[in-house]
């Protein structure tokens, strides 16, 4: 898709790249007073209105981080931005700019980057914050795109990684695994294709986990959430390479161990039906799984009358002192390191 073979497609070249960046970002309006200045200098300038800012990047790359014979650009454009909004709200913070890099090859015509955009706007709006900035370049080969965003909040509303204590609470937002499974998903309709490109898949049983692959949501509401309850957690990460490596960063950073029970992973029917079908592990799958951007975070167990019965919010164990190390509890009863549970097995 999008090889820039159509006569009618618009080449960047054409456009140059002034008119592309003013192509690209002129419908983007600005919604926050505190961005003072977006694009169109050679900073934006930003107040921070008396709080403290935080900031974030990632650096996505095609073949890497994303395959473009199932992922549609404005699909790109938008889980680009989840992937660092996600970051700002395990802050627990509000997420208020962005800025957008990106770098690709003359194979790609205007209209591929009108779609990235497209997606890159309907996060912006949906999330409301505004795209200050960003560069543009060209790559020899493939797309590239580095996201900056950043959020603010109060000095004293800030969670880090390494507040956990033990006896807290291990809390999860929404279910886990369904990027992962969405994804194998893709993959193997992708090898069907190869096959037999006259071969229409039927998705229909795989709609939802399809969607937290391609069309992932950042977990915005959780930190307003928290605020309501009046819940501030003593730890906090997003699930981005899966619950065991975001265990073991807030445990080796708050100098803790952890115990998490199997039984108590959500996990929603698609995912655990999916599983059954491809043979695999769902407790495997919620562990190691990655891309479910949801949050991780830990709370002091006299809040659980505030968390208890929220849909949102799952408990799934319990901070220990560092000498227990991290234990997954079974649904045998049985206690197994959270390391040797495979941790690593499930990626190269
Ligand atoms: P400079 O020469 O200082 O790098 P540029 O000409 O690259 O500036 O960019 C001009 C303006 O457009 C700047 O405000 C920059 O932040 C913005 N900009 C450049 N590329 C992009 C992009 N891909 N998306 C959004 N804004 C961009
Ligand atoms: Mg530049």
């Amino acid at each position: 898709m999008f090889e820039n073979k159509e006569q009618n497609k618009t080449s960047l070249k054409s456009l140059g790249e002034f008119g592309l960046i003013d192509h690209l970002t002129k419908h983007f309006d600005i919604k926050h007073s505190s961005t003072l200045k977006g694009i169109g200098d050679d900073c934006a300038v930003i107040s921070a209105e008396g709080k403290e800012l935080v900031v974030t990047t990632d650096l996505l790359i095609e073949g890497v981080h994303f395959d473009l014979s199932y992922m549609p650009l404005k699909h790109l454009g938008y889980k680009s931005v989840m992937v660092n909004l996600s970051d700002v709200y395990a802050m627990n913070a509000d997420a208020k700019q962005i800025t957008v890099s990106i770098a690709v090859s003359n194979r790609f015509p205007l209209e591929a980057l009108e779609e990235l955009y497209a997606g890159i706007q309907l996060a912006c709006k949906t999330y409301n914050v505004d795209l200050i900035g960003g560069d543009t370049t060209s790559s020899t080969k493939g797309m590239l795109i580095s996201i900056t965003a950043i959020g603010s909040a109060k000095k004293e509303d800030i969670v880090y990684r390494n507040g956990a204590k033990p006896t807290d609470l291990i809390v999860v937002t929404g279910d886990l695994g369904g990027a992962y499974l969405g994804l194998q998903v893709l993959e193997r309709e992708k090898q069907v294709f190869q096959v037999n490109p006259n071969n229409q898949p039927d998705l229909d049983a795989y709609t939802y986990i399809i969607e937290r692959q391609l069309k992932p949501e950042a977990r915005k509401d959780i930190p307003k959430l928290l605020k309501d309850l009046g819940v501030k957690p003593t730890a906090m990460i997003d699930i981005s390479d899966g619950l065991s490596s975001e265990l073991f960063h807030i445990c080796n950073q708050s100098k803790t161990g952890c115990k998490v029970y199997e039984n108590k992973f959500p996990l929603d029917p698609q995912v655990i039906s999916t599983c059954e079908e491809f043979d695999i592990d769902s407790t495997m799958v919620a562990l190691s799984g990655g891309e479910d951007y949801e949050l991780l975070f830990t709370i002091p167990i006299s809040d659980f009358d505030k968390i208890k019965g929220n849909p949102n919010l799952t408990v799934i164990g319990h901070i220990t002192e560092q000498s227990q190390g991290l234990k997954l509890v079974t649904r045998a009863d049985e206690d197994i390191d959270l390391k040797a549970q495979g941790w690593n097995s499930f990626k190269e």
